[in-house]
């Protein structure tokens, strides 16, 4: 058979899970790779840019700290000396208000108080405040103060503060002079905006997020590609080996059928058999039927693998007939092995679906049910409704499953200890199939049981629209 694995897409669902999981995670390790090294840059460029501004601030206070026993000076001249009365006004509290720099120096040039102009400001984004000993502000200058009085607990080199868009660095100033260095001679207090700083940084994360989502965007479309260019090989190799074992088992098929017709025929007249080789037929027999029984297995999972859920020949089918036919052809069998099986079927419960298939299915779990249960014991098989959905328990009162083997028992091939198992003949592909079937049926199965005491299966469909 000529089969040109080349073209052929992605299409089994396994892999496409596993596509998607793999563009999921490469574009999460992208996304996580480039957030920290954006937020990293982030970081040391807002670390950069505040270290900046409080550089500013702290050369701005050094300067204006030379300045403090000069204007301190000028200050009390004109507030004590009668030639400057009126230039500075007195505040409500009976003391003299503080005046900008500018008017302070412009004590030099007028002839009255009504000359010295105010100044207009200087810069609106920052500020200094001169205070005296008492923290009393005596000058200003700028156009950006903070309305608080200064900091009650300030340390020797000064104490840096940000109230709301304004960041401040006040210094305490001590005499030169003076062997004691405590005695503070008055304070400094510079302000800056910082909104100007907020807005760059603000605009650097802008940028840093769009690069991201962009350069993340980008990596998704560049993971697509790579995800199934590299699934391709490995999407080939399981095709290709689902092809086999399909190609194998059909091809099994006719030898296996013409073996068990002759075995047939032989045990048929056998009066032509050899008494010593009666045991060895049977035995043949056996082991033909329990090959066939596995090579049907293993073509219906490979067809099932290979071929997408083809719903045209899906039909209405009622599930309680359905497991009502199944519970009478094995109402024998149950008898024979002393075990009682009991039915409890809601009816008119119908789901869309393959009838052949869901008869397997249900087969499975029955036949399962019957071999693990030993004599004496019960089988249910219940139907109900549960929402949208039809649910189907199949529960005996067997030799149950060990917790540790609960997590394998739908994988393919596996059986539990063949000591325990009492069906010899079972290929450890019977739950693989119902569950491969009932998802098919876009429902799904699961397993409860308890060593010793039973097992519950149950099998969820949705109802027929
Ligand atoms: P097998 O052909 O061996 O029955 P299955 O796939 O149907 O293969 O089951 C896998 C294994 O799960 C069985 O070998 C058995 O150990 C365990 N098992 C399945 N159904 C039951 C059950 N009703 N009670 C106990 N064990 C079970």
């Amino acid at each position: 058979m000529v089969w040109d694995t080349d073209s052929t897409p992605i299409s089994n669902h396994r892999f496409r899970n596993l596509r998607n999981r793999l563009l999921f995670f490469y574009c999460l390790t992208i996304a996580v790779i480039l957030g920290t090294f954006s937020a990293a840059v982030y970081l040391l460029a807002a670390h950069d840019r505040n270290q900046q501004l409080n550089a500013h601030l702290y050369q701005v206070a050094a300067a204006s700290a030379g300045t403090l026993e000069i204007i301190q000076h000028e200050y009390e001249e004109l507030t004590t000396e009668d030639k400057y009365k009126g230039y500075v006004p007195i505040g409500s509290d009976g003391m003299p208000v503080p005046i900008t720099l500018s008017q302070l120096m412009g004590k030099y040039r007028a002839k009255s108080a009504s000359q010295i102009a105010v100044s207009p400001l200087t810069a609106s984004h920052q500020g200094v405040e001169w205070y005296n000993a008492q923290r009393r502000l005596m000058v200003r200058e700028g156009g950006l103060f903070l309305q608080t009085s200064l900091p009650s607990d300030i340390p020797q080199h000064g104490i840096l503060m940000q109230s709301g868009n304004i960041r401040s660095f006040t210094k305490p100033i001590y005499a030169a002079s003076t062997t004691n260095a405590a005695q503070v001679l008055g304070y400094v207090r510079v302000t800056e905006s910082t909104v100007t700083l907020a807005a760059e940084l603000h605009r650097l994360r802008w940028s840093l997020i769009v690069g991201v989502v962009t350069v993340s965007g980008l990596a998704a479309l560049g993971g697509i590609w790579l995800t199934r260019e590299s699934l391709r090989p490995v999407v080939q190799s399981f095709n290709q080996l689902q092809q086999f074992t399909s190609d194998a088992s059909h091809e099994l098929r006719n030898p296996l059928t013409a073996i068990r017709a002759s075995i047939a025929v032989m045990q048929s007249h056998p009066e032509r058999v050899h008494p010593a080789d009666v045991e060895k037929l049977t035995a043949i027999a056996s082991a033909s039927a329990q090959m066939s029984r596995l090579v049907d297995d293993l073509l219906l999972l490979a067809r099932m693998d290979q071929q997408a859920p083809d719903q045209s020949g899906w039909r209405r089918i009622a599930l309680d007939e359905l497991l009502e036919d199944l519970v009478e052809l094995y109402h024998d069998r149950a008898e024979q092995a002393q075990v009682s099986l009991k039915s409890q079927l809601l009816p008119g419960v119908e789901v869309n679906g393959d009838a052949a298939q869901l008869q397997q299915l249900f087969t499975n779990l029955l036949t399962n049910a019957l071999q693990y249960t030993t004599a004496g014991g019960t089988i249910g098989v219940a139907l109900q409704r549960m929402g949208t959905h039809a649910l189907v328990t199949i529960q005996d009162t067997g030799i149950g499953i060990a917790p540790e083997h609960l997590p394998h028992i739908f994988d393919r091939f596996w059986r539990a200890d063949q000591a325990r198992s009492r069906y010899e003949e079972g290929s450890g592909l019977g739950l693989a199939i119902a569950k491969t079937i009932a998802q098919r049926h876009k429902g799904n199965i699961t397993v409860q049981s308890q060593l010793g005491e039973g097992s519950c299966f149950q099998v969820k469909l949705p109802l027929a629209g």
